[in-house]
């Protein structure tokens, strides 16, 4: 018997941008249930190794595994159980926010008996509930990002992906985030969120890896990790300091 297969796995992981090798033989594991923070210099390649896992760009070479199907052969399984919250809300601005959940619906088939039903409870989770029939386009930033974890959760996937989901939050916006995201992590999602905020990466996410040069150049548990120890490690590891 071999071990037990990990949720997301990367073997000999290669991605070049024709001269340009972003990843170089990447091998990552990450189990069912862990919260993994991304951290990483401008360019190091996080948001393309998330583009790469969820099916977005196809790697050059290497292979990725998620929950046993393989990209990019098997896209359709693998999008399937990825929720991706990236910089671009994916959001159609002059729909209300329910509309534009009961179109992301349809577009993943869900069920239209039960459809209604689930979108209301997804609206109150994201605390949206209330402003279910405005229009996005009068959102604030904090809101739309609301939102668009609401659409991310839709076809309630194991895996979320979060591409830098603190860029332009004001404070109050980036706490009730915060809770959002422990929240989906005590529901069991296993979650990758890429991030320039070291005290976030180290308070909420139970494992840190930082990319740098196309490579794992530290991966630890971020249980006792201070903000303070992980700032070292970052500045020793890029050669650059981060916000903390
Ligand atoms: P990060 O998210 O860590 O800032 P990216 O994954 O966005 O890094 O980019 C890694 C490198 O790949 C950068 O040098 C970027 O310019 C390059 N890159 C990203 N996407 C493309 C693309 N579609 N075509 C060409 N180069 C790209
Ligand atoms: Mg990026």
């Amino acid at each position: 018997m071999s071990d037990a297969q990990a949720l997301i796995e990367t073997r000999a992981l290669i991605k070049a941008y024709d001269m340009l090798v972003v990843l170089r033989k990447l091998d990552l594991r990450i189990e069912r249930g862990e919260f993994v923070a991304l951290l990483g210099p401008n360019g190091s390649g996080k948001s393309t190794l998330l583009r790469l896992l969820c099916g977005l760009t196809r790697p050059t070479s290497g292979t990725i595994l998620i929950g046993g199907w393989e990209l990019p052969g098997e896209a359709a399984a693998v999008r399937a159980q990825i929720g991706m919250v990236s910089h671009k809300s994916l959001l159609y601005e002059n729909l209300t926010a329910r509309e534009n959940l009961r179109f992301f619906a349809r577009l993943y088939h869900l069920p239209a008996r039960s459809v209604d039903t689930h979108i209301d409870d997804l609206l109150k989770q994201v605390g949206l509930y209330r402003r279910a029939d405005s229009l996005v386009r009068t959102f604030s930033r904090g809101m739309q990002q609301r939102l668009s974890i609401a659409r991310a959760l839709l076809h309630e996937p194991d895996v979320l992906l979060f591409d830098e989901p603190y860029t332009g939050l004001d404070q109050d916006a980036a706490r009730t985030l915060d809770d959002l995201l422990l929240q989906a992590h005590a529901d069991g999602h296993t979650i990758i969120m890429t991030t320039h905020e070291l005290e976030r990466a180290a308070r909420l996410a139970g494992r840190v890896l930082i990319l740098n040069r196309g490579a794992v150049g530290y991966d630890a548990p971020a249980h006792n990790l201070t903000t303070d120890q992980l700032a070292i490690h970052y500045a020793d590891l890029t050669g650059m300091t981060a916000s903390a």
